[in-house]
């Protein structure tokens, strides 16, 4: 007995503690520019001051300025094949957004491992409500996210959104919109990205019209904690995810970022995400970042890497069994 507890504890047949990552992607290797792109962790520091107008994300990820960055996959299995081992490795699920395509190739290959979402942006090529319902209605997909209007410079209040908001409160889909940074540069990458449309206040006349609509801010409205936490404080029902924010900033000012948001009261409403890409490297330090926080409990740390998104998406107590391991 004594040595079988001196095992590690995979051979022991035991599985680490789940972990629902709110925040991953399934993109195709070039959808953040051509592959391989070396990504520096944190983002930020690494950055030359702006040169006006030039697309500095792509150009540091062609020539990432540190000793050991992650690369990029070259091909789309690479990225695909590389998620789903780390996913395995340390049992995490991924609530999946990307195209219906996309999602559903990823989810058929580990279909244990993901939550499929559907990820929206408004425009031309966006889908109809009624289409949404209809992939809603017939599964695989749970979620509608990540709203990535931001990017296209239209805010969570705009009217052209409404049907969309009706629609996830008819169907008591959960949502997640994107309301925080972008890549550095974004507005020259994204012509009509604004910042100033991350202001958690955006989503209040929102969640007026539609009270059982349930949200998620990515990247929690960062670095509008305030604002983000006058949200949380008005809202009850409002949640946020991590969103890779903590590996865009340098560690301290996420650390302190973070804690604000702990101290005020909201460590039941924070869950983990990685914005993983198409970097599979980036989760694992992404996940490191929270377990290294020297100001969370033990049971902070499983509210935000795993309690929190499970009552956010109403997981069934099934569910929860089979991703701990257990059986009812
Ligand atoms: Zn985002």
């Amino acid at each position: 007995m004594v040595a079988l507890l001196a095992l590690p504890l995979q051979a022991r047949g035991q599985q680490r503690l789940p972990i629902i990552d709110m925040h991953l992607h399934a993109y195709a290797a070039n959808a953040n520019g051509p592959p391989p792109l070396g990504l520096c962790v944190p983002i930020l520091p690494h950055l030359a001051p702006l040169d006006p107008g030039r697309e500095v994300f792509r150009a540091v990820a062609k020539a990432p300025p540190c000793s050991h960055p992650i690369w990029s996959p070259l091909t789309d299995q690479g990225v695909m094949d590389q998620t789903i081992a780390v996913l395995e490795r340390r049992n995490i699920i991924g609530v999946l957004s990307g195209s219906p395509e996309r999602v559903r190739r990823w989810y058929g290959a580990a279909p244990r491992r993901f939550i499929p979402s559907v990820e929206f942006q408004l425009g031309p090529d966006a889908p109809s409500p009624d289409s949404l319902r209809r992939l809603f209605k017939n599964g695989p997909f749970a979620v509608l996210g990540e709203v990535s209007n931001q990017y296209v410079g239209i805010g969570p209040d705009d009217e052209r959104m409404e049907p969309y908001w009706a629609l996830a409160e008819e169907l008591d889909i959960p949502v997640a919109i994107h309301m925080g940074e972008g890549p550095a540069g974004a507005g020259y990458l994204f012509p009509k990205y604004r910042a100033r449309l991350t202001s958690p206040y955006l989503l209040e006349d929102v969640l007026i019209r539609h009270p059982r609509l349930r949200v998620s801010v990515m990247h929690y409205g960062s670095p509008l904690i305030d604002e983000m936490i006058a949200m949380l404080g008005a809202y009850p029902q409002l949640y946020v995810d991590l969103g890779g924010i903590q590996w865009f900033y340098p560690r301290e000012y996420f650390y302190q970022q973070l804690r604000r948001l702990i101290d005020a009261g909201f460590g039941k409403r924070i869950m983990f995400g990685s914005d993983q890409m198409v970097w599979p490297g980036v989760i694992e330090p992404a996940i490191a970042i929270i377990e290294e926080a020297p100001f969370l409990t033990a049971e902070q740390k499983r509210d935000i890497f795993y309690n929190n998104a499970a009552r956010f998406l109403r997981l069934s107590e099934a569910e929860i069994s089979k991703h701990h391991h257990r059986s009812l």
